[in-house]
């Protein structure tokens, strides 16, 4: 292990400016996914270490908001210098916890960084307003304040980028901030510690805690010291967190499941649609909420899309994350993989074929072969659940009304792609899309300057773009009357 990457790997949290250890002293094992052997342990903290550290937070509020946009601004850019600076040994940490590939694990951890940066920007354009009065000797003026301590729980399919969207701009808006990160991905989530005091960014602006999510969770939501939560993850726990918030009005930002869409119409450039498919389904080994979960292909080229995109699949390199080359790695664990085996078996039982792949990888563990399977049909599970893995089905469709019928037949909002040279048919369907992200002929559409986020049961509010700092400000109209004028 390099030695820049035990820096980073940090087991304890941190709580107002304190790395500790839990209470109790109990700790949660964390496991490569590549090997399945234990990496180290993370602290297995709860409800009081939670409190502590929702009350260092607002301690921390006090002084962090009365700093100038540009002070802010200028610790997040040390921030994101002190990400770049430890790129490679950060994404060794990632590729560790989680399994990815390094040039993804390299991607991401450029990704985090990518978003403090914006937010260092955006930091010193939250605007308010001066209105017309309609009052002679009265001013009306709409100001933006940051809405005080927030909570965010992650997810371990981007333990780093995951909490970026959430810390840089909660830390732009004059925020302070207790996070979550994933029981099995907690690493990535405590560097962000290391890295903010290495930022210098004062004792408890951001605070730590791994742990027994449900007690961490309930204390977050029930804690009236917390003004927002702020969550990425499944839609059912999604949920329970929004119900739980609704004791004291807290605002929610949801980042929840996906079920894509990939649409390739007949008159779709091939080649630019596969390579945008292989992309947009295969990426960190299909775990990712905008991995296209459907594809759709028009009866004339099906078959010839079938073929080329099998094809591709078959030539990805799966292999331990770390070993160079690798394109796919393991999934999360063993339970992914049996829900991945699951969708195989019930598509081949309503008639799919697998074209390609279809089971566990020889090298074992938790590695699954890039799969496509074609002849789906809307009764299979795909059409309803998330795979989260390295499976494509391929639906067939034969007008463009059936095809945008079908991508829109789900609870699920998130992100939808298409492929097509026509450029009427680009708006109708751009239009037609139930969904709150649609790439056009783009099979990676992500990126700090735009805001990502879903519609329907895909969750609520936006990270990125000018809206992603929005979430983290209250708006106060102040009305000024007695001005003699
Ligand atoms: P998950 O089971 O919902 O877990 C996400 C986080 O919630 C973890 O930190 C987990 O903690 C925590 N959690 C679990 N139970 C909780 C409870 N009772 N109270 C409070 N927190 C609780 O989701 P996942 O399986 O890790 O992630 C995959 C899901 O995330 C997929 O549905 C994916 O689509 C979605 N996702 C969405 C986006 C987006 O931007 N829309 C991005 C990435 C992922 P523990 O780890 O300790 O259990």
């Amino acid at each position: 292990m390099l030695q820049k990457t035990s820096h980073y790997m940090r087991q304890a949290n941190l709580i107002g400016g304190e790395w500790v250890q839990a209470d109790s002293g109990a700790t949660i094992d964390v496991i490569n996914p590549a090997t399945t052997l234990k990496i180290g342990v993370v602290p297995k903290s709860g409800k009081a270490e939670t409190r502590r550290a929702i009350e260092a937070a607002e301690t921390a509020f006090h002084v962090w908001k009365k700093t100038s946009a540009l002070e802010r601004s200028k610790l997040l850019r040390k921030l994101h210098d002190a990400i770049m600076d430890n790129q490679d040994a950060l994404a060794e940490l990632l590729t560790m916890e989680q399994g990815k590939s390094l040039a993804e694990a390299k991607g991401e951890v450029g990704s985090s960084a990518a978003y403090v940066l914006w937010f260092a920007e955006e930091a010193r354009r939250t605007y308010g307003d001066v209105v017309p009065s309609p009052w002679a000797d009265r001013r009306i003026l709409v100001t933006k304040e940051p809405v005080g301590v927030i909570a965010a729980i992650t997810p371990w399919n981007f333990p780093s980028s995951m909490l970026s969207r959430k810390i840089a701009p909660a830390l732009a808006a004059g925020c302070t901030a207790v996070v979550k990160p994933a029981s099995q991905t907690p690493y990535s989530g405590l560097a962000w510690g290391a890295l903010c005091e290495e930022a210098g960014f004062p004792k408890g602006a951001v605070n730590i805690l791994t742990g027994s999510a449900g007690e961490i969770g309930d204390e977050m939501c029930s804690n009236p010291l917390v003004k927002k939560l702020t969550f990425t993850g499944s839609t059912e726990i999604g949920k329970m967190l929004m119900a739980k918030c609704a004791s004291t009005v807290k605002k929610v930002s949801m980042e929840l499941g996906g079920n894509a869409p990939f649409i390739v119409f007949d008159d779709a450039d091939l080649d630019r649609a596969v390579e945008g498919a292989i992309t947009a389904k295969y990426r960190n080994s299909g775990q990712t909420c905008v991995c296209t979960n459907r594809f759709f292909a028009q009866a004339g080229i099906y078959d010839r899309f079938v073929e080329r995109l099998a094809a591709a699949s078959n030539k990805l390199k799966v292999g331990p994350g770390l070993e160079e080359g690798t394109q796919q790695g393991p999934l999360i664990d063993d339970k992914a993989v049996e829900k991945v085996e699951e969708f195989v078996k019930d598509a081949e039982s309503k008639g799919g074929k697998v074209v390609t792949g279809g089971k566990r990888h020889a090298l074992g563990g938790s590695f699954f072969e890039p799969t496509v399977i074609s002849d789906a049909t809307p009764d299979m599970m795909f059409m309803k659940e998330e795979i989260f893995g390295p499976v494509a089905p391929v639906f067939r469709f034969d007008t463009e009304e059936e095809a945008v019928k079908l991508a829109n037949d789900t609870e699920f909002g998130l992100a939808s792609y298409f492929y097509t040279s026509n450029l009427g048919r680009a708006v109708r369907v751009m239009e037609g899309l139930k969904y709150g992200m649609v790439g056009v002929n783009e099979g990676l559409i992500t990126t700090p300057e735009a805001p990502f986020g879903g519609v329907k049961e895909s969750g609520l509010g936006r990270e990125g773009g000018h809206q992603g700092i929005e979430d983290y400000l209250d708006t106060k109209y102040v009305c000024m009357g007695g001005l003699g004028l």
